[in-house]
């Protein structure tokens, strides 16, 4: 089991963002996202999402993420501008997850210290700063070697209709 926890959301300024978060999430092969804060915006849309495109994935709302993170049972995984290369670690990574569930951090404004603290790795998509989408998006297409590109998806009600140009979405029970 995967599962993304996304901490500090900002009511208001950060909607976007997390539900951004939660989207990627959803679609480069986690099973769950948590978001830590008042994200009933994003918690929303991404379940409206997954409702529309199919799953499993669940989307939940916690007020805090120390008991998350100080409870889980496995691998903690933060992502960080600070900490060792993604190319380094991955294998370790991986190999522990074969076995155990797996939480990826991505933080917001200000990540508070006791994060790096509680993490089990403290993972780099580069060193440089960039942004908590892209590096999620990175880290889980490297863990999963890419193979979460041909997910299947269940209870979908539509899905696109790959096309070279052009729009194209059908319903499901049209197949
Ligand atoms: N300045 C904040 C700090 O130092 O705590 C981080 C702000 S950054 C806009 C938001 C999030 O993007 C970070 O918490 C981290 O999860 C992710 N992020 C940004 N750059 C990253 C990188 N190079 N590698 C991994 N994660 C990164």
């Amino acid at each position: 089991e995967l599962t993304v926890l996304r901490l500090g959301h900002r009511p208001g300024r950060d909607e976007r963002m997390s539900t951004h978060v939660g989207l990627t999430a959803r679609a480069l092969g986690a099973d769950r996202v948590v978001f830590a804060g008042k994200a009933e915006g994003p918690k929303e849309t991404v379940t409206d999402i997954t409702d529309r495109f199919g799953g499993p994935f669940e989307v939940e709302v916690s007020e805090s993420y120390r008991p998350l993170m100080e409870e889980f049972d496995g691998r903690v995984v933060h992502l960080t501008m600070y900490g060792l290369p993604v190319q380094e670690v991955e294998e370790e990574i991986r190999s522990a997850h074969r076995s155990g569930p797996l939480l990826v951090v991505v933080g917001a404004e200000k990540v508070p210290f006791d994060v790096y603290e509680a993490a089990d790795h403290n993972v780099a998509v580069t060193n440089q700063p960039h942004s908590e989408v892209a590096s999620l998006a990175v880290f889980l297409d490297r863990l999963h070697e890419g193979r979460e590109l041909d997910r299947e998806w269940v209870d979908a009600d539509r899905h696109v209709v790959p096309k070279e140009r052009g729009k194209r979405v059908e319903g499901t029970d049209e197949r």
